[in-house]
């Protein structure tokens, strides 16, 4: 049997990768950093009139606040650790407000895409492990879970069981089931990098990319369009094309190539398809989706991706977002916006 774990994730997770170039401005100074969060890397190019400015820093603490006391499911510090803890308690746990505000925003998105969208596969993830078989975080062999163990994950999931109080905040979710944010972390870091860009008033312009999913704010000294290149799922040491973005755009990308496992053959991806417990097999290689809001264009690039070209364009439609799928036949398929912000490289 022939094992081949997936390694480009480290790196290669930078689905569409920053195109940035330097700064021109008199006055205006670029900062830039590469760091680590949320097991990704997070790269930071920053315009600002601000020669002392913390920004940067400001940004990891942002980054590490909403992992340890939001969204880590392994992290005892967390509140959706919390939550995975009570699951069965009859009184449920009680959120912050953003974090119920998430939990319905992710409830509501696995209803508008018939549950290709579903936060409660954590039992499923758990068991498939592959996040931490990519990242070579796991020796020895792997092996695929059995069908019987992947149904029993699968029978304890799916949103629709969820109870959320949204006056109280308080959530209820039944024994067993285990919520993973895996799909949303990175666009809802997106929002609160934004909101804290909007906070410093010396800031003129910004790209940041927290593993692949990219934010651009405000403007280039130069004038010049934030420039992000979107990496060709079937080759991906060249990109599909390139956006010619202004400030301010949330650009997520979902992939088959990003973290992976293959046996004998097969690829095995991170994206699971809730109806069968299995990795999406949509005919979709890679789908960007792009938003005002980070959030949407995270989880809609996972729900594209389980949905397929045709419902996932329906899907991304609805929201009035722009998308673009690349299929394993090498074909393109992208909403009218897209086709304006984009210049293919073929
Ligand atoms: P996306 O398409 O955005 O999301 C795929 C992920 O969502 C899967 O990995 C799974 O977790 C979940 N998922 C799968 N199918 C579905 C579905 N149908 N509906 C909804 N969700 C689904 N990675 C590490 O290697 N080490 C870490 O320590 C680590 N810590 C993290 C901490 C936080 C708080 C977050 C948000 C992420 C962390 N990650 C870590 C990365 C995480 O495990 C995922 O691999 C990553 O978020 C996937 O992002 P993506 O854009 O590639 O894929
Ligand atoms: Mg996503």
């Amino acid at each position: 049997m022939k094992r081949d774990f997936g390694q480009r994730q480290k790196v290669v997770c930078l689905a569409a990768v920053l195109l940035c170039s330097g700064c021109s401005g008199e006055r205006i100074i670029q900062l830039q950093r590469t760091g680590t969060a949320m097991g990704t890397v997070v790269q930071q190019s920053i315009y600002t009139s601000d020669k002392d400015s913390s920004i940067r820093e400001e940004i990891e603490a942002v980054l590490e606040a909403l992992e340890t006391e939001e969204l880590s499911w392994r992290l005892s510090t967390s509140e959706i650790y919390a939550v995975n803890a009570g699951a069965g308690e009859e009184n449920g746990t009680v959120l912050s407000d953003e974090l119920s505000e998430t939990i319905w925003r992710c409830m509501e998105l696995g209803e508008a895409s018939n549950g290709a969208f579903d936060i409660t596969l954590g039992q499923v993830v758990r068991l498939w492990n592959l996040d931490s078989q990519a990242a070579g975080e796991v020796s020895g062999a792997y092996s695929i879970p059995a069908d019987d163990a992947l149904q029993e994950a699968q029978e304890k999931s799916g949103s629709s069981k969820l109870i959320l109080n949204r006056q109280e905040r308080r959530l209820i979710l039944p024994e067993g089931m285990a919520l993973d944010l895996g799909a949303v972390g990175k666009g809802i870091a997106m929002d609160r990098l934004l909101e804290c860009l909007h906070e410093d008033d010396k800031v003129t312009g910004a790209i940041i990319s927290v593993g692949g999913s990219i934010l651009t704010y405000g403007q280039k000294p130069d004038g010049e369009p934030w420039r992000v290149g979107i990496v060709n799922p079937q080759d991906t040491s060249g990109y599909i094309g390139v956006l010619s973005l202004t400030g301010e755009w949330c650009v997520s990308t979902s992939g088959d190539y990003e973290r992976y496992i293959e046996v004998d053959g097969t690829r095995y991806h991170h994206i699971l398809n809730p109806a069968t417990g299995y990795p999406a097999d949509s005919g979709v290689a890679g789908v960007t989706v792009l938003t005002k809001d980070g959030f949407l264009s995270d989880a809609l690039s996972t729900a594209c991706f389980v949905l397929g070209s045709r419902q996932g364009m329906r899907l991304a439609e609805s929201y009035g977002a722009e998308a673009l799928f690349v299929e394993h036949d090498g074909s393109v398929r992208m909403t009218e916006g897209m086709q304006e912000l984009l210049e293919l490289e073929y």
